[in-house]
């Protein structure tokens, strides 16, 4: 009987960090090891390049964060 090796697990951590605010939910592009892209509106987060206005219109993400940001300015 032999042991069986342990499996890696040191790629839990992305392989890149982003310098730049990502805090949108993101999704891995199947088959695409360093892809990412907007869960919503499926742009390339080096698309968005940090820009919420990278998104596409009508991203369920960009409306939500120009509705706080309209909201936080108003008043
Ligand atoms: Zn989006």
């Amino acid at each position: 009987m032999t042991k069986a090796p342990e499996s890696s697990l040191f790629y839990s951590r992305s392989p890149y960090k982003e310098a730049f605010d990502i805090e949108f939910p993101n999704e891995q592009l199947p088959g695409e090891m360093y892809k990412y892209r907007c869960k919503y509106c499926k742009v390339l987060t080096t698309d968005i390049n940090g820009l919420l206005e990278n998104h596409k219109d009508g991203c369920e993400y960009k409306v939500l964060k120009m509705l706080q940001r309209s909201d936080s300015a108003g008043k």
